[in-house]
């Protein structure tokens, strides 16, 4: 019976061990355990505004869903969004293509969170993506945001900034402050991006489009109304 020697026995079977090893590394950093943004419960996420209560019909309407995301540190994380409940198969799927991209999302964790208190230029200014808040619009405190029926969602604020302008099409407020847009950074939205082409064909609006002429230009905001 001929002995095989350990030598011959490693170089049958290295290339098999070496993918073997490999495929474990891959399928381990596959299966690690995303980074937790937010992880709240319905009842803490949906948590009300003690200054702007939403109506119970309103509320209603609202899930709380979690998603998947890449980080701008390369890591998988897991956050959580409030829709509303007939706009949330296409902000999943919103989602789902962001992180097949690998487009960077910085952190998707509802408003009502201690960092935030329901304080949209809070959030804004933590780089943070969100969807449903009980609140009226930038610039006019009568009229409620598409966000207070959770058929609106802003992603990476900072990259992607709001910006007003007066009827002389003058810039007379931005936010994050000192926040520029910039095309090539990575994480922001652009015309021709797959992610912005991806919701538009689904109907919804990006505030992207918008233009100084009609005094605001939102680039981390997409809307569907009712
Ligand atoms: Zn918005």
């Amino acid at each position: 019976m001929p002995v095989i020697s350990a030598d011959f026995w490693f170089s049958r079977n290295h290339d098999m061990i070496l993918s073997q090893d490999h495929f474990f590394v891959k399928n381990t950093m596959h299966n690690s355990a995303p980074v937790i943004d937010s992880q709240k419960s319905v009842k803490e996420a949906l948590a009300q505004n003690p200054d702007s209560l939403a109506p119970e019909d309103v509320l209603e309407t609202l899930r709380v869903e979690v998603v998947e995301y890449v980080g701008f540190d390369g890591l998988i994380h897991q956050g959580q969004i409030v829709m509303h409940k007939d706009r949330l198969d296409d902000v999943l799927a919103f989602f789902e293509l962001a992180r097949k991209l690998s487009f960077p999302i910085r952190s998707v964790v509802p408003i009502s969170d201690p960092r935030y208190v329901w304080d949209d230029e809070r959030s804004c200014a933590g780089n943070n993506s969100s969807g449903f808040n009980y609140r009226t619009v930038s610039g006019n405190p009568t009229k409620l945001s598409r966000h207070a029926l959770g058929v609106a969602f802003d992603i990476n604020p900072v990259q992607n900034v709001y910006v007003r302008y007066d009827k002389d099409m003058k810039e007379v407020f931005r936010f994050p402050p000192n926040c520029f847009y910039d095309k090539e950074a990575s994480g922001t939205l652009t015309v021709d991006h797959p992610l912005v082409v991806f919701m538009k064909e689904r109907g919804w609006v990006w505030g992207g489009d918008w233009t100084p002429e009609s005094g605001r230009v939102d680039y981390q905001h997409f809307e569907k109304a009712l």
